[in-house]
């Protein structure tokens, strides 16, 4: 099969169309429109088997991943998700993959309304990068640098998961129950990217990021970007009832809460004035939210409590993944 067909097989028919893209994937630009008086947000990830992926991880989890990892980024921007391309290298063409992997993409870009208009497709080693496009209006931008001392810090879903589900599947952590096994392998392959999550943050947060290497990390960089501190209470985490129930000790389930990536759950800052009504819209949307300590005015310092002790139990190299 050559190049040709293989895009007109795969990727050529769009499940969800959208209004605003002119010319999509066929031509040799996709030519779209900008709604009028939004931001364009931008954002690009790359998956790499055996870095970002397994070998033998199923083409629909990657599928699954390569979006939400983007759409995260994009809701981390309080941006709604409009167009993604996507550039694959594969090592072969193998239709029972490309087949799994189109439909999967083909779901997910219906279920959040955006339009695939365009790619590459080259072979090589396996590696999927999506780059999502997304709008934002003027003032209603999330960004890492407007936290404030005495904001309330918040985030979404429960964390752990994903890097406990990864440690499953790399069986460096053993679970007898199968269910909590299932749902935690589950969360490390199909994350939530917190789309409406991010634009219900509009003018509410202070600051936002998605938590992709591990919220001690990702913390670290609100808080460098915003110049402020942190005081942060271990025991207010929420960790799921798979991972706490089924992890030996409080301590290895909050490491890896602290530390383990891919949850992509949200984490942001609110001012005490917006608090009760960031609880009740994100109630109302059935989104879950906890708040998990405050921003201080201690330059640079992130200060762990466990029932209001110090408490430590990660050295500075332990915070988070880190490619280099
Ligand atoms: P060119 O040689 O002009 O770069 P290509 O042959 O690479 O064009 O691509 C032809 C069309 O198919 C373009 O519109 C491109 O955006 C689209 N396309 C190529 N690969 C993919 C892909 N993996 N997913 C979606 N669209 C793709
Ligand atoms: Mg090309």
């Amino acid at each position: 099969m050559n190049e040709f067909r293989l895009i007109r097989d795969y990727f050529t028919e769009n499940s969800f169309s959208r209004k605003d893209v002119l010319i999509g994937v066929g031509d040799d630009a996709a030519i779209t429109q900008v709604a009028q008086g939004q931001y364009l947000a931008t954002t690009t990830d790359t998956l790499l088997e055996g870095v970002h992926f397994l070998k033998g991880t199923s083409p629909e989890a990657i599928a699954h991943k390569a979006i939400a990892v983007n759409l995260s980024d994009l809701a981390a921007m309080g941006a709604e998700p409009s167009w993604i391309s996507l550039s694959l290298s594969l090592p072969a063409v193998d239709d029972e993959w490309l087949g799994a992997f189109s439909n999967k993409l083909k779901a997910l870009t219906e279920y959040f309304s955006v339009q695939l208009i365009g790619g590459d497709t080259v072979k090589g080693q396996l590696s999927i990068t999506i780059t999502a496009q997304g709008f934002v209006p003027p003032e209603s931008i999330l960004t890492r640098s407007h936290a404030k001392p005495g904001d309330w810090i918040f985030v979404t879903g429960t964390l752990g998961d994903a890097a406990a589900g990864l440690a499953l599947l790399k069986n460096e952590l053993m679970i007898e129950d199968k269910a909590a096994r299932d749902y935690l392998t589950d969360r490390h392959h199909y994350p939530t990217p917190r789309v409406l999550a991010g634009t219900t943050l509009r003018r509410i947060a202070t600051s936002c990021i998605d938590i992709s290497d591990g919220l001690l990390q990702d913390l670290e960089h609100i808080v460098s970007a915003s110049e402020v501190g942190a005081l942060l209470h271990l025991d207010k985490i929420p960790i799921s009832k798979e991972l706490g129930t089924h992890v030996n000790d409080l301590e290895s389930a909050l490491k890896l809460a602290c530390t383990g990536g891919d949850d992509y759950e949200l984490l942001f800052t609110v001012p005490e004035e917006h608090r009760v009504s960031m609880e009740t819209a994100m109630s109302s949307y059935n989104l879950p939210v906890t708040c998990i300590g405050q921003v201080t005015g201690a330059q640079g310092k992130i200060d762990l409590r466990l029932n209001d002790s110090p408490f430590s139990f990660v050295s500075v190299s332990e915070k988070g993944y880190q490619h280099f």
